[in-house]
């Protein structure tokens, strides 16, 4: 993260002076639960705090103002999270990680792709174009083929 520090004391330096008295990160008020398809539903600050001194500090407004427009982005943030755990609730796949046709297994203008639902996981094939999507396709909302995943001696869940 973009942090600096005073080169003799260590002390963290103000973001926006370069001060290291009394420096602090300027914990965000607003916080987001993660979805689960990455790992455990986790519950992080909505942005990297910033590194401020007392007086920037105060000269910005205090803390809420520092962080007023984080409430909305991350209302908004959960918003898409929230989305997507409904969707798991649902039986929805996502993808969790995909192999190009670089690899050995994957046919020329395909995507091997990993997708996982809350219960199970599945190796398949789609087209390029089809993965290249933004957002990445859910698996009822793509065309796809078997595939045997990137180690043919790995049976395909
Ligand atoms: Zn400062
Ligand atoms: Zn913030």
């Amino acid at each position: 993260m973009g942090y600096c520090n005073d080169r003799s004391t260590g002390a963290l330096c103000c973001d926006k002076c370069g001060a290291s008295e009394g420096v602090r990160k300027r914990t965000c008020t607003a916080t987001v639960l993660t979805d689960n398809t990455g790992g455990p539903r986790t519950r992080l600050r909505y942005c990297i705090p910033p590194a401020l001194c007392a007086a920037c500090l105060h000269e910005l407004g205090g803390n809420a103002a520092l962080h007023k427009d984080c409430k909305d982005r991350a209302a908004q943030c959960q918003a898409e999270y929230d989305d997507i755990e409904r969707q798991l609730d649902a039986g929805e796949s996502f993808a969790a990680a995909a192999w190009g046709s670089w690899h050995a297994n994957v046919p020329d203008g395909q995507v091997g792709v990993l997708y996982r639902s809350r219960t199970a996981r599945r190796y398949v094939l789609m087209s390029a174009d089809d993965y290249d999507s933004s957002p990445r396709p859910v698996l009822s909302a793509v065309a796809t083929t078997p595939w045997c995943g990137p180690d043919a001696n790995e049976p395909p869940f």
